[in-house]
């Protein structure tokens, strides 16, 4: 049931019988200069209308905005940082907390969310309340490691291929050599750098490793729709098949 879509009255049956809610969660960020800028709530969005009727479970309208500080030297890019997604999102649950939820599933469409949904996962725990994050590239990478992906690369650009192929621009895809940070620390993979074979992380802009704004190993000029369709159908799956087992959860919030 989407709640956007549901009146009053069908969101307080749903309350009376279940307390599970399902948080899509999205950036508007750059993904490279081939794939649009909502990718990350677009693809929630489709797993949401892939499990929606399959699944007795309250789903929330997708969250647009995320934490995308590192791509904000891209056109278009609007991020809320960590706090305000912290803000926004704590809120939320805490509205849906009011009306009796008390498991919450935020299905995550970007990495920079990840500590803001982390947060609220602990503040809540202990007052009954449990939160999953499904960040679901990493579901599918999981699934079949030849799904595997970085960012704006072949695992986004097949998903948004099957989505909906008029988002994805490949007449302006841009190839590019990665950016070493020195002669002695090259590039490794997102914003890592390879120091004597160990990778590490060196926090900065995107447009300063990847200039067109998309990278991993998983080359964009490897996708195709197929590929996207499989993944999204079994990532969608899985989702359905973690949420029945989360549902059923006795959860108290004492430590023991
Ligand atoms: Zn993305």
């Amino acid at each position: 049931m989407k709640l956007a879509h549901s009146t009053w009255l069908e969101a307080k049956d749903y309350f009376a019988r279940r307390d599970l809610v399902v948080l899509p969660v999205g950036s508007l960020e750059n993904h490279g200069s081939h794939l649009a800028l909502g990718t990350d709530g677009i693809i929630p969005s489709y797993l949401v209308d892939l499990m929606a009727e399959k699944l007795d479970v309250a789903f929330a309208p997708t969250m647009p905005f995320g934490v995308a500080d590192h791509h904000l030297s891209f056109p278009g890019t609007v991020s809320i940082g960590l706090d305000g997604l912290y803000m926004v999102m704590k809120k939320v649950v805490d509205d849906f907390y009011h009306h009796g939820a008390r498991k919450f599933v935020f299905l995550n469409g970007h990495g920079g969310n990840d500590p803001a949904l982390n947060r609220i996962g602990l503040e809540m725990a202990p007052q009954g309340a449990l939160c999953a994050i499904l960040d679901w590239w990493v579901i599918a990478g999981d699934l079949n490691p030849a799904w595997r992906g970085g960012h704006g690369a072949g695992e986004e650009t097949a998903a948004m291929m099957a989505i909906d192929p008029a988002l994805v621009k490949m007449d302006f895809f841009c190839d590019y050599t990665p950016q070493d940070l020195s002669d002695q620390l090259t590039y490794d993979r997102g914003s890592n750098v390879l120091c004597n074979g160990i990778s590490v992380n060196v926090p900065r802009d995107v447009v300063q490793y990847a200039p067109p704004g998309w990278f991993g190993s998983d080359h964009p000029t490897t996708a195709n729709a197929i590929w996207g369709q499989e993944m999204l159908e079994a990532t969608a799956q899985f989702c359905i098949d973690f949420i029945e087992k989360f549902q059923k959860v006795q959860w108290h919030g004492e430590i023991s």
